[in-house]
């Protein structure tokens, strides 16, 4: 069976990896010189920063992305690294909040810090640890958890509560985001709280580890696939730099929305699919700053007041920390600039959310290195407006059909950040999912 993955990112190269292990031999058609999507690394001035991978929860021992990440021989090619303690401080309503570094010690904090709300914090508690299972076996997909966050804190009402409850919606939604898929919600809360790590190297060290481990796939670079074609029998094939290929099956890891528009002709019930798809609501886009700040940074620093921004620190250089600052910016903003328009677009905003973050916290001496816009997230991952995490985890969103791996159009697939969630574990588990529709080849 000839296999082609549109997208080298992290979800097409784990796509082939996973595979390969079932006896297939894929090809990855890859747009740009190099694979990695948003997960890649890049140097400025000799240090290393990440596009935007930071840390993932479930990489503690026995944890989903642990164990899944060992049953595919790439723990070895890793180095996980632990937080001291916590691993984010929140700043909420003037107050900085410290999360404590597991689920039971964090729900001790809470419940000594707001005494009236003792008993719905431990239902709470209940409920996130009853949906916090990952996994892709298809029987966990047949029901599907329907519930928002809203729905699910309905009993919370202490106001500053609530919010450091919504604090984890940041992974997937960016500020806080009550219509959040309460099943994703619990999954990450849960597993962020008792498994958060960083890598050594950070995203590319884990896209190194993928590429080193394959060795059955082609992997074409510079090779944007423009067109996938079909017959009634389903896909047969795609057309990359002009040229035409036949294949079996067709895995997509590039925005569904991109995906569909491939194609030249749909038939009526694929045109209400490729409808219901253009329909999704999109997270938010942002933009990042990467710096060296002159102070030391461990934990991860979230400010909640007005507008969002936050500092991410990776690792430390020359005594300085290595630093992203995260903070909401608008696609719309920028993508119709010339190119004068956006350099001072771009300068303006770098400077407007750095006097932000020196007036919050007065950091030592911040130097900037590079600075990305939502355009750059666009550059990336060829996806839809610069959007942080692609389709937005709403409730609504993830509990219809159309974004699950098997698509309306016979032996496409759909992998990637847009599919189940998005993030290390997102990934991870769409492409398991996935999994569950290519047979094991006989050796
Ligand atoms: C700022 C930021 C911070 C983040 N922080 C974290 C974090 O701390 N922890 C975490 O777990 N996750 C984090 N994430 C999310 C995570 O990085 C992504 O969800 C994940 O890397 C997405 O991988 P992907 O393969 O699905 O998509 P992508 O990385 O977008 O890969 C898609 C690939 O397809 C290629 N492509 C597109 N169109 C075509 C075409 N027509 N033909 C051929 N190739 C094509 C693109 O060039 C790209 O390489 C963060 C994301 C951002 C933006």
């Amino acid at each position: 069976m000839k296999i082609a993955i549109i997208g080298g990112g992290l979800s097409g190269l784990l796509c082939a990896l996973m595979l390969e292990k079932r006896g297939y031999s894929p090809t990855i058609y890859e747009r740009l010189p190099k694979v990695g999507g948003v997960l890649d690394s890049f140097k400025r001035k000799k240090v290393l920063f990440d596009v935007g991978f930071h840390y993932s929860g479930a990489l503690a021992k026995n944890q989903y992305l642990y164990n899944s990440m060992e049953s595919l021989d790439l723990l070895n090619k890793l180095k996980l690294q632990e937080y001291e303690g916590s691993f984010d401080t929140i700043y909420i309503d003037g107050e900085i909040f410290t999360i404590a570094e597991s689920s039971v010690a964090f729900k001790e904090q809470l419940q000594k810090q707001f005494k009236d709300e003792h008993q719905n914090i431990e239902n709470f508690f209940q409920k996130c640890y009853e949906a916090s299972v990952i996994s892709s076996k298809p029987e966990n997909f047949v029901t599907i958890d329907s519930r928002s966050l809203q729905d699910v804190m309905v009993d919370i009402k202490n106001e500053t509560l609530r919010k450091i409850f919504l604090h984890f919606t940041i992974f997937y939604a960016t500020e806080f985001y009550e219509k959040a898929s309460f099943d994703f919600y619990a999954k990450i809360f849960i597993n962020m709280l008792d498994g958060t790590r960083k890598v050594e190297g950070g995203g590319g060290a884990i896209i190194k580890a993928l590429t080193d481990s394959l060795l059955r796939t082609s992997i074409y670079k510079r090779s944007e696939v423009t067109k996938i074609l079909q017959t009634s029998e389903g896909v047969s094939g795609l057309i990359c730099n002009g040229e035409k290929v036949e294949y079996d099956a067709i895995i997509s890891t590039v925005h569904p929305k991109v995906t569909m528009k491939m194609f030249d002709e749909l038939d009526k019930k694929q045109t209400r699919y490729k409808k219901h798809i253009d329909a999704l609501e999109e997270s938010p886009s942002f933009f990042s700053i990467f710096c060296l700040i002159d102070a030391e940074i461990k934990l991860n620093m979230y400010f909640y007041e007005d507008e969002f921004i936050s500092v991410l620190p990776s690792r430390t250089y020359e005594g300085k920390t290595v630093a992203t600052i995260l903070a909401g910016s608008y696609y719309s903003e920028y993508e119709n600039l010339s190119k004068e328009e956006y350099k001072i677009k771009k300068e303006k905003e770098c400077a407007y959310h750095l006097q932000r973050v020196q007036k919050l916290y007065n950091f030592g001496n911040i130097e900037v290195l590079d600075s990305s816009t939502p355009m750059t997230k666009q550059y990336y991952s060829n996806g839809c407006e610069g959007s942080i995490y692609g389709v937005l985890c709403s409730a609504k969103q993830k509990s219809l059909s159309v974004l699950m791996p098997r698509t309306r159009v016979k032996n496409l697939y759909f992998a990637g950040e847009n599919i189940i969630a998005p993030g290390l574990i997102g990934a991870f588990l769409g492409a398991e999912i996935l999994m569950n529709y290519f047979t094991k080849l006989e050796d």
